[in-house]
């Protein structure tokens, strides 16, 4: 009983009873088993997972670099009380995750026509939901149950609000083309720890369902990490050549040639963008 008591105070003091409330209001009461109300140690843990970086004006946590990490952690996709996935949408893979260009593209784009419905992924509770001038323009990003956060980009309409608890298949958004985008589509991020993680390690965009229930993330999710860091740019200025870069950088003329899909008599522009390494 003391126990109880002091996870009662504790959890009054972490957060207003009525986030408490509104997810208790939430919680399914149609499995015999399941309880109408929480543990408190469920509740402790969900508290925690609202709470850490929880910012409604940055779309992007402090992340914490998992590719540096030795550790194992286990996630569950879906549990028996947040049990559902459902794809954001059903849409043709239009671009995957990976290097673009110099640019590195952290999610998936999925085609759409403007106005099409946006769903949530899984259950969790809406972190960020505005206008975000770094490109993503309507953004809406959900934290999941399990610290996973989802992202859905370039809408064209909001449908939820920040701090509002939203459920897998729920309709958050309406797709668009606002933000650094050149058409109509979804820009897609899975993230964990602010780690962006390939979709499609997660989903399979095909057949619209998870690739497994489980995922264990180890640094070797984030290895892309390690490339990047590996990878070196030079912006082009004036009167420098490829010989010169290749004299600066410590590699050869044809090296630089072949990452960049050049030859050696391409002429290169000011402001060009040469990967060097
Ligand atoms: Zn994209």
């Amino acid at each position: 009983m003391k126990k109880t008591l002091t996870l009662l105070s504790l959890a009054l003091s972490l957060t207003g009873f009525s986030q408490y409330r509104e997810f208790a209001e939430l919680a399914p009461a149609t499995l015999e088993e399941e309880p109408l109300t929480p543990s408190f140690d469920y509740f402790l843990e969900e508290l925690s997972v609202f709470q850490w970086e929880w910012d409604n004006h940055e779309c992007h946590v402090d992340s914490i670099d998992l590719s540096l990490s030795e550790d194992t952690i286990h996630l569950n996709w879906v549990d028996r009380r947040h049990g559902s996935f459902q794809l954001p949408m059903n849409g043709q893979l239009r671009s995957k995750f990976g290097w673009r260009g110099s640019r590195y593209h952290y999610g998936v784009d999925l085609k759409l026509s403007t106005g099409d419905t946006i769903y949530a992924a899984f259950d969790g509770k809406i972190r960020y939901a505005q206008y975000n001038r770094g490109g993503y323009g309507n953004l809406v990003v959900i934290r999941h149950y399990n610290g996973v956060e989802t992202y859905y980009a370039h809408l064209s309409k909001f449908l939820v609000d920040t701090n509002q608890y939203v459920r897998s298949g729920q309709a958050i958004g309406l797709g668009g083309s606002t933000g650094r985008s050149t058409g109509p589509h979804l820009h897609f991020e899975v993230r964990y720890l602010g780690n962006a993680i390939n979709p499609e390690e997660v989903i399979n965009f095909e057949t619209g369902e998870l690739i497994s229930k489980e995922m264990d993330i180890t640094s070797d999710v984030f290895s892309y990490k390690k490339e990047m860091r590996a990878r070196r740019y030079h912006r082009v200025r004036s009167g420098e050549t490829l010989s010169a870069l290749a004299r600066r950088y410590h590699t050869s003329v044809s090296s630089i040639c072949r990452l960049n899909g050049i030859s050696r008599n391409s002429i290169i522009r000011i402001g060009q963008n040469l990967r060097v390494r």
